[in-house]
């Protein structure tokens, strides 16, 4: 048979045949030239880290928004492709050298200056819930001593008089700017802070207000009736900033390249794919959050005034840290999802033969500790897929760009976008019963960052 009459109707076969095996259009494959450019220019030193609130974030955003134009996009933030989010500097506290004030090692941001407040652990969710460990054991045993224990300790100090805050903690002290902790009399470092309302804004003065946004596009459905459904594909764009080198002429820039330059550049390479590879029957909105590592502060924003109702998202898939392998899930090319025993989501892009596998430690509940638990605490069926394998260059200025291995990461970025065009086309994810993490008390805050 002569070649072109092969490749002919191995054409006209291939559509016939993945349709049978997979009921959606594939996207093309991820794009390793581009992959690497959007990285290297996310991750560079002029990005300055891209501290939210400061001149790199503003540069970062800038890039964000010509990037999903670029793809097509339909712009989606209240100002073209920026949501913007009212922040402040506020005034600098004066350091409380109060006995109180010097012994605390902890002060709470937010909390009255010298005064411990401690916090009411979160109760395990149900065993049905919980992920297995890796020889199949349950982690809820130990999860429900650790917890009762927290809690004896806890109810012995309120007891005691110390204050207490009623809102159980959700990861706060384990992301954020270094340096939060004070010894002996540091005045506690003044960081942007997020206002009520933009309106808000016009009661600070000019000097003091911030530019934060979150850079939202989208791809509208086509179906007439499952347009109305969205799927949220996020990421964060913020990072840790700038700070003094420790020796003249050293490194001063947190260039996060894989936290979370890797998942931001997900985020916008699977848009183009999914773009290319014809309308999707659901809405799909493409969000890079500002503010995560300082309390998921964009994402916050986001659920307080979204794009779309929160009813209409029937999936969030949040992409973060995956510049580098992870042996525990495989490997190259291998990603693992959080929180997976909770809903339909993992199961469902595992049978279509998508390289991702449960969260390969549950112990580390990263299912709590990104953006995806905001939207998820809103019942919001909404996972993490990452290739974090723990490197020590996490949070540290050594977070570089020459660590990222860029065949993995496109490896993963392809699947990222099949898994996306299934959530879009497909049936919507649901969660198991018992499953949904518990809403956020009223006027409960969000997560912490990771
Ligand atoms: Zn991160």
């Amino acid at each position: 048979m002569k070649y072109r009459t092969l490749v002919l109707l191995t054409f006209l076969a291939a559509p016939a045949l993945s349709a049978q095996l997979k009921p959606v259009p594939a996207p093309n494959a991820a794009d390793r030239a581009n992959v690497e450019r959007l990285e290297r220019s996310l991750a560079h030193d002029s990005m300055e880290g891209r501290g939210t609130a400061t001149l790199g974030s503003t540069k970062a955003a800038r890039f964000l928004a010509n990037e999903m134009k670029k793809v097509g996009l339909v712009s989606a933030g209240d100002s073209g492709f920026y949501q913007r989010v009212p922040m402040f500097m506020p005034l600098p506290r004066p350091a409380d050298t109060s006995a109180a004030g010097r012994g605390n090692t902890n002060p709470v941001p937010g909390g009255r200056g010298g005064t411990r407040v401690i916090t009411a652990p979160r109760a395990p969710d149900p065993e049905a819930c919980q992920p297995r460990d890796s020889r199949g054991g349950s982690l809820y045993p130990a999860q429900k001593t650790a917890y009762d224990s927290l809690m004896r300790m806890y109810l012995a100090r309120a007891a005691r008089g110390d204050t207490i805050d009623s809102l159980p903690v959700g990861g706060r002290g384990r992301g954020g700017a270094p340096g939060g902790g004070g010894r002996g009399a540091q005045a506690p470092v003044a960081r942007p802070t997020r206002l009520p309302s933009l309106a808000d804004l016009d009661t600070v003065p000019m000097e003091r207000r911030r530019n934060a946004v979150n850079v939202v596009g989208m791809i509208p459905g086509s179906d007439p009736v499952l347009k109305n459904e969205v799927i949220l594909v996020l990421s964060h764009y913020d990072h840790l900033g700038m700070r003094a080198p420790a020796t003249p002429g050293g490194d001063s820039v947190f260039n996060g390249a894989d936290d979370d330059a890797a998942g931001t550049v997900a985020v916008l390479e699977i848009a183009r794919l999914l773009k290319k590879s014809g309308s999707p029957k659901r809405t799909i909105v493409f969000a890079n959050m500002t503010g995560e590592e300082t309390g998921l502060i964009g994402t916050n924003w986001f659920i307080a005034h979204p794009a779309f109702p929160l009813t209409q998202i029937v999936a969030g898939f949040e992409i973060e840290m995956i510049g580098r392998p992870d042996s525990l899930a495989g490997g190259p090319g291998k990603a693992w999802l959080t929180g997976y025993e909770r809903s339909t989501m993992g199961d469902m892009l595992k049978q279509y033969g998508i390289a991702i596998v449960p969260d390969v430690r549950p112990t580390q509940s990263f299912f709590t500790r990104s953006d995806n638990i905001g939207l998820a605490r809103r019942g919001i069926v909404a996972h993490t897929l990452s290739t974090f394998n723990l490197h020590t260059d996490y949070h540290q200025l050594s977070d570089d760009v020459d660590k990222v291995d860029f065949d993995h990461m496109t490896a993963v970025i392809h699947s990222g976008a099949e898994a996306v065009r299934h959530l879009a086309d497909g049936p919507k994810p649901e969660w198991h019963t018992g499953c949904s993490p518990q809403a956020p008390a009223q006027g409960g805050r969000g997560a912490g960052g990771r």
